[in-house]
């Protein structure tokens, strides 16, 4: 491995001394930061109004930990998704949904994930690492201009919905928003970002000390602690009461509504016990339930719940007074959609 320094973990202010050290115009320094952050540049042969000699110098002590886009697939519902390559060589997936105007980047946090959750097909590959905040950035530049060349339009959302737990990589997480929404780097509005998590709470009770503006989504799945702890081995060190206060915290703090994330797994939390448990679990606080579906994950025994019932289970929490919304999943062709992320065939388990 080489020993450049990463650029990306450099300030203005880092450059601008690091100019003054070279001889080179103090000026560049900005020159170089708006390259590496405001035009996305991932090389430094891309930043043409910086002298070969100047960019020579630069090249002699840093490197851009860039992504490589690895393999893209497009569903027939316009869904892209894309596999990057990182620097040193895993393999992670970020996928581009457009609705309409609305184009959305759903983006990973860690290399695979560690939670092992029983029915997302990313809880069934090992965990690798966490990713830094500038490989984070990447995957919504790149992203971003595939939505401008794809579709033409600019990137309107962000979902920390991918492969991982954001939760367990909260400082690069936090920093890779600061960067998104950074006047002088992207300058997307935090309102447009939701980070999900499978409810980590001393991190959710973080989130609120931080003040933080952007969305936050619970991946719930079962308000019955004895069924969430067989679909999500988390929640044994984690119950719902441990996440009710630290929801409630967060909420005092920020006073943003949360989503909550239940995915429809027929006959295990569809039934109306199930939902009254939910509308028991949201009554403290404000949320916006996402029913969403279930997407089949091989060697996985559960299954959707299917229309019907997942009507009869929104009904229910409709009569509550609750905002309820049916998510229908998009690329489930391409192996694109929610708890399918996996690559298949680089991180699979030994
Ligand atoms: N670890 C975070 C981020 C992953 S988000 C979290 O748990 O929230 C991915 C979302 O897709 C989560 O809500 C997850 O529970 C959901 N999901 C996982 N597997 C799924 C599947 N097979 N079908 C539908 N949704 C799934």
């Amino acid at each position: 491995m080489s020993n450049l320094i990463n650029i990306r973990t450099l300030s203005l202010k880092d450059l601008e001394g690091f100019c003054t050290k070279q001889g080179v115009e103090q000026y560049r320094a900005q020159q170089v930061y708006d390259w590496l952050w405001k035009k996305t540049a991932r090389s430094f042969d891309q930043m043409s109004n910086i002298s070969i000699k100047t960019r020579d110098i630069l090249k002699q002590y840093y490197t851009i930990n860039a992504l490589e886009i690895n393999t893209t697939q497009k569903s027939e519902d316009g869904t892209i998704k894309m596999s990057f390559k990182l620097f040193d060589g895993h393999i992670i997936e970020g996928v581009l949904i457009p609705s309409g105007t609305r184009m959305t980047a759903c983006i990973s946090s860690q290399v695979g994930c560690n939670l092992a959750c029983k029915f997302c097909a990313t809880g069934l590959i090992r965990y690798i690492r966490n990713l830094n905040f500038d490989e984070i950035f990447d995957q919504v530049a790149i992203i971003a201009e595939t939505a401008r060349r794809e579709y033409d339009c600019p990137l309107t959302h962000i979902v920390y919905m991918g492969m991982g737990e954001p939760m367990l990589n909260y400082h690069n997480v936090l920093q890779s928003i600061d960067k998104i929404t950074a006047e002088d780097s992207l300058g997307m509005s935090p309102q447009r970002i939701t980070v999900s998590t499978v409810g980590i709470a001393p991190m959710i009770r973080q989130l609120g000390k931080d003040k933080v503006r952007f969305n936050l989504a619970l991946s719930l799945h079962s308000a019955v602690n004895e069924k969430r702890n067989q679909i999500i081995p988390y929640n044994l060190r984690n119950t719902l009461e441990d996440l009710i206060g630290a929801v409630k915290f967060f909420h005092q703090q920020t006073n943003t509504r949360i989503t909550i994330e239940y995915v429809m797994l027929k006959g295990f939390n569809d039934t109306m016990a199930d939902a009254r448990a939910l509308a028991e679990f949201c009554k403290n606080f404000p949320v916006k339930i996402n029913l969403i579906q279930y997407n089949p994950v091989e060697n996985v025994p559960f299954e959707d719940s299917g229309q019907e019932r997942t009507e009869a289970f929104k009904d229910f929490l409709d009569r509550k007074n609750m905002v309820v919304n049916i998510r229908r999943s998009r690329g489930k062709d391409i192996d694109a959609a929610c708890g399918q992320l996996a690559n298949k065939i680089i991180n699979k388990k030994t």
